[in-house]
């Protein structure tokens, strides 16, 4: 019997044991040795932060494979704390450094499989070697950081218990949730002016904004200059001049390929300075293989070498490695870099090419965006996810996508990658058949959304455009913003005009036929509609991708606090040590309320009862998904004499921290003599002449009057036409039913089947009365502000886009602050 085939494996953990167990079932004969010159083999690298964070608790679930299993179950002869030190290629050897023993031995084999990883980058900074300066790429690496962040327990509001990352890639990031979830006030140093580098952007401005609600001192375009121990703690210098001190430091500023033992064997590296294989695994050794991460492999959809240190790679590398050094044909398919990362309650996904990848390739590509919601925005719990879309602008095929939001990124980044991994076009995605229920997603899923957007585009049913073309348009350009009144006062984009969408048919004549209208609305589905009338109108009109929600992510703009933080970091600590901002924060945040999914008045409720379980000074944080709130909110706390000390949106998800106030400064509000509040249930036609009459009289008077709409009242601000919604059923009957729109009410006595009303309308034009829908117009001029029910608009199934411009969603806490300053309450039922 000749001898059996020796596999050697120098490396035990993602690629090195998946082709160990590979070749075993592969072969019964095959005499398989693994080296491995760390303790552990097989070990879940990507489970190491978690356990840090106590996430992971026990540490022996990272322990996937134990040494002795995989002997016992794969007949693999694990060797561990064996450092594998040369590879002689002519005696088909390697020189083994037995830790243990101490000793050195040659190792022969026939086939030898390389799976040595990638090392973390220590950049060469004055202090970078201190003992508690760490990078986390093993179990040990583990352990220590653990055990420092074990150590600060206790010392509270100590520089102990402060963490610098360096880094803000995925285990940057990572480390950096885990280390704020153990309480350590983290900051996050970055040398680009963004975290999560493979990503666009703007894609990573909702990272940016929710690292910082998360109390993350996030520092963009700074380095680390030096590290120095003062008084027994860290000092972390930046390029910026300011000092940060703590007590750990984590550097996590990218990894390099292990290629040394190749190199140094003769075999070839590539650009990338990863080892060169072939599409078989091969290295320009026909016996020797390697995978994983210092391997160099070919972009899927750019066909470059890159290299892409992720686990599913490697794992799959090392299959093929071991198929193929047993003879076998099994070919690898390029790497595609589909990778995923959880910040906080976010998660932010990618695959493919990035914009910034392709313009650095030279390929030509078209990108669209949308913002749609995780799943039906009807059922709780719905939040925006952003997703882009990057294809080839001549054939539609899919180069690649990028993913941020709270719910449903992996399924959409998974689709997306199974579809460029397909070859597919964005006409594909118009025709994907996706699982759909209310919670789990839309009939027209994202994916969905994103084919048609990126489709219609290439058919030239709609021409986009982009945010440098709204930054900077031309003379022959008109910026046209077609949200609605209350929207663009949160903020609209500078020299644009405004002519909301439902008025636009009406007021062509105000646009001018000799430019190119440059539409857009919030996420781009209005901009577009607009674009269809103005294209058959002979306007020329282009709309812009994602709306006012990608110029603000592209413009860094989500929330003004973010800018007043970093000018504030900015301009301090050139001098001296600065206390990290977390611990300086005046309101300590003692609870937090998760109210995503409920509707008014709940998250009200809960606010108030958090509050009353809290101390003056104390601040509770509350996270909504009931868009009604930020009204309610902010009128409660005027009420309250609570403080609003912070307030972000993001993907659909209100984040506030509110303080409470003092005792004094609790009491209620004094009446103020010119504030009138109604309250209008009714949809009668005669009380609604009456409620509008009197808002107006009052408005007239110089008073401050409000009028919220509940139950029928709603009616009262219907358009009159319908307006395409997406409803349920019973969401249409009911709409049939109910009257549509202040024209078509009726009196609440002696309608006689609508001669009553027909007659007392007759009387009124005669008379020279204002009808109902010009007494809503003119309350409207007269700055009355309508406010519609939210909890009863969701009730009745009524949609924003069917109340008529203007109104203001609203729940019971901002009509109850309204109310409680006003001298005059009516209720019109
Ligand atoms: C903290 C962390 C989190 C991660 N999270 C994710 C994630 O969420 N998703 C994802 O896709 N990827 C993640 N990764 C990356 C993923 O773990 C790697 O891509 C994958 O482990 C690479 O496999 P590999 O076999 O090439 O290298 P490794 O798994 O690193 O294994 C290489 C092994 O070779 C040993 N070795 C090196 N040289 C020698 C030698 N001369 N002799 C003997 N032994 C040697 C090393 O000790 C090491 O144990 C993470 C990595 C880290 C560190």
């Amino acid at each position: 019997m000749g001898h059996r085939k020796r596999i050697v494996i120098v490396g035990g953990v993602a690629g090195g044991a998946s082709a160990a167990a590979k070749a075993r079932r592969m072969s019964e004969d095959a005499e398989i040795v693994l080296l491995e010159r760390g303790n552990d083999i097989s070990f879940a690298n990507c489970g190491l932060p978690y356990h840090v964070g106590g996430i992971i608790p026990d540490r022996a679930r990272l322990l996937v494979q134990s040494p002795q299993a995989m002997r016992q179950r794969f007949a693999v002869d694990v060797r561990t704390h064996s450092e594998v030190l040369r590879i002689n290629r002519p005696q088909k050897t390697v020189v083994v450094h037995d830790k243990a023993k101490d000793r050195q031995y040659e190792q022969p084999y026939d086939v030898l499989i390389l799976s040595p990883g990638a090392e973390p980058v220590r950049p060469p900074i004055p202090g970078a070697d201190h003992k508690r300066v760490f990078t986390l790429r093993s179990l040990a690496d583990m352990d220590a950081i653990k055990a420092v962040v074990d150590a600060g327990k206790g010392e509270k509001s100590s520089p102990a218990l402060a963490a610098v990352v360096v880094g803000g890639g995925y285990i940057g990031l990572e480390m950096t949730e885990v280390l704020a979830h153990r309480g350590l006030a983290v900051s996050l140093v970055e040398l680009e002016p963004q975290v999560m580098g493979p990503i666009d952007p703007e894609m990573a401005t909702p990272l940016h904004e929710h690292l910082r609600q998360q109390g993350v001192d996030l520092c963009l375009s700074s380095s680390v200059t030096a590290i120095q121990e003062r008084e027994g703690q860290l000092e972390v210098r930046l390029s910026t001049g300011r000092v940060i001190p703590c007590g750990l430091v984590i550097l996590a500023i990218g990894v390099r390929p292990e290629a040394r033992l190749a190199a140094e064997a003769g075999l070839t590296i590539g650009q990338r300075k990863g080892i060169v294989v072939d599409d078989h695994m091969r290295t320009s050794d026909p016996d020797i293989y390697a995978v994983g991460d210092a391997v160099e492999v070919q972009d899927l959809v750019g066909g470059f070498p890159a290299v892409i240190p992720l686990a599913g790679p490697a794992n799959r590398q090392g299959r093929i490695a071991a198929i193929n050094a047993l003879g076998g044909d099994a070919v690898y398919e390029r790497t595609q870099g589909t990778a995923i990362c959880k910040v906080f309650d976010l998660a932010v996904g990618m695959t493919g090419l990035s914009e910034k990848a392709l313009k650095r390739a030279g390929l030509a590509y078209e990108k669209v965006y949308v913002h749609p919601a995780s799943h039906a925005g009807y059922y709780p719990g719905a939040t925006q996810i952003s997703l882009k879309l990057l294809f080839d602008p001549q054939n539609g095929k899919i180069l690649g996508a990028q993913c941020v939001g709270a719910h449903g990124v992996d399924k959409r980044i998974d689709i997306l990658a199974v579809a460029i991994r397909a070859g597919m076009t964005v006409y594909d995605l118009e025709k994907l058949e996706l699982a759909y229920a209310p919670p789990f997603g839309s009939a027209k899923d994202p994916v969905n959304y994103a084919g048609f957007v990126a489709a219609n585009t290439l058919r030239k049913e709609v021409r986009i455009c982009h945010v440098p073309d709204m930054v900077n348009p031309g003379p022959n350009q008109l910026l046209l913003d077609v949200r609605t009144a209350p929207e663009v006062q949160q903020g609209t984009i500078p020299g644009s005009v405004h002519i909301p969408l439902d008025e636009l048919r009406g007021r062509l004549g105000e646009l001018p036929k000799d430019k190119e209208v440059l539409a857009f609305c919030q996420v781009g589905l209005r901009g577009y509609l607009a674009c269809r009338i103005l294209s058959q109108n002979g306007i020329a009109c282009r709309n812009l991708t994602g709306g006012y929600k990608t110029y603000s992510q592209a413009l860094g703009l989500m929330s003004g606090k973010p800018k007043i933080l970093r000018e504030m970091k900015e301009d301090t600590g050139q001098t001296g040590a600065e206390p990290h901002p977390t611990v300086r924060k005046s309101a300590e945040v003692v609870k937090e309320i998760d109210a995503c999914g409920l509707q008014c008045p709940g998250p009200i409720m809960q606010l108030k009862q958090a509050m009353d379980q809290i101390q003056p000074g104390q601040a509770v944080r509350i996270f909504v998904s009931d868009p009604a709130f930020a009204a309610d909110l902010e009128g409660w706390c005027h009420t309250t004499g609570s403080r609003l000390r912070d307030r972000q949106l993001n993907k659909g998800v209100l984040t506030a921290v509110v303080e409470k106030g003092q005792p004094a400064q609790s009491s209620a509000p004094v009446a103020t003599s010119n504030r009138k509040t109604l309250v209008v249930f009714s949809d009668a036609f005669d009380k609604a002449m009456a409620a509008f009459i009197i808002a107006n009289g009052a408005a007239a008077m110089g008073s401050d009057v409000t009028m919220f709409f509940t139950f029928w009242g709603l009616n009262l601000l219907r358009h009159a036409q319908p307006v395409p919604v997406r409803k349920t059923l019973i969401e249409r009957m009911f709409g049939w039913m109910m009257p549509r729109g202040a024209d078509k009410t009726t009196l609440s006595q002696m309608n006689l089947a609508g001669m009553g009303t027909a007659m007392i309308k007759s009387i009124m034009r005669k008379k020279n009365v204002l009808s109902l829908p010009e007494l809503i117009v003119a309350a409207q001029k007269s700055g009355v502000r309508l406010v519609a029910c939210t909890m009863t608009m969701d009730l009745m199934g009524l949609k924003r886009e069917e109340l008529l411009d203007g109104v203001e969603e609203g729940g019971v806490a901002m009509y109850l602050d309204r109310a409680g300053s006003a001298n005059v309450n009516l209720f019109i039922g």
